[in-house]
């Protein structure tokens, strides 16, 4: 994603009702936030929050929470919220690797990764959202029969992904290449910003739904 540094992003952000600032105080509490016990999904790395807000308004029984690091992208899913405001979203600005800080175990029932930054050099393979590192912080997160959804148009990145999931004790329930060439898939499918970037450049898009066996 590109960053401009939007001029007063910080401060709105700091401002603005719809993002949670004092996450961790929340942890084991979520419930008591959105003030209901429906299931929780939250998206990391939401950019803009096309997508989380797609599904927040196409999904009121669920309880969505979208993560992103940087103030000036997130700005814009908080202007969306102020156009129309849906109650079952809230939005926290953070970097993921403090993820166990803020949910307690189990407390998040799906979790979606889209287009997440591929960080190229082996070196930094760490900061890799799908990477085993961070497979382990969602295994504590994410309720025993809960999922993970990783969408891309890296091919790279892709197979580091899939790689990482038996180390780390995960297991794939669907595995697509060519997820808009599955019709079955395809079904309720949301499409990101990123996604609809790619895809309309003729980018295969790939996919994978996984699980841990406990
Ligand atoms: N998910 C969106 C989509 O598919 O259109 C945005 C994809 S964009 C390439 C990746 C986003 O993830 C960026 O906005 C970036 O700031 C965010 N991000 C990357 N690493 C993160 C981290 N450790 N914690 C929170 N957000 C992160």
């Amino acid at each position: 994603m590109r960053l401009r540094n939007i001029t007063g992003s910080r401060e709105a952000i700091a401002a603005s009702d719809y993002v949670v600032h004092e996450e961790r105080a929340c942890r084991g509490k979520w419930s008591g936030i959105f003030g209901n016990r429906h299931p929780i999904h939250i998206e990391i790395g939401m950019g803009k929050g096309k997508f989380i807000y797609a599904m927040a308004r196409l999904h009121p029984e669920i309880n969505y929470i979208g993560i992103e690091k940087y103030s000036s992208v997130l700005l814009r899913a908080v202007q969306k919220m102020e156009e129309e405001e849906l109650p079952n979203l809230k939005f926290i600005r953070m970097d993921a690797e403090e993820i166990t800080e803020v949910f307690a175990p189990g407390e998040v029932n799906r979790i979606y990764l889209n287009f997440s930054d591929p960080w190229p050099k082996d070196r930094h393979a760490k900061r890799r959202l799908p990477s085993r590192q961070f497979l382990t912080r969602y295994d504590e997160i994410l309720e025993v029969q809960g999922q993970l959804e990783f969408k891309t148009d890296n091919r790279e990145l892709f197979d580091f992904a899939v790689e990482e999931l038996a180390p780390a004790g995960w297991k794939a329930r669907v595995i697509t290449y060519d997820l808009h060439g599955d019709r079955a898939l395809m079904e309720g499918n949301v499409m990101t910003e990123y996604e609809e970037k790619f895809s309309a450049i003729g980018n295969p898009i790939y996919k994978y739904i996984i699980y841990r066996e406990k």
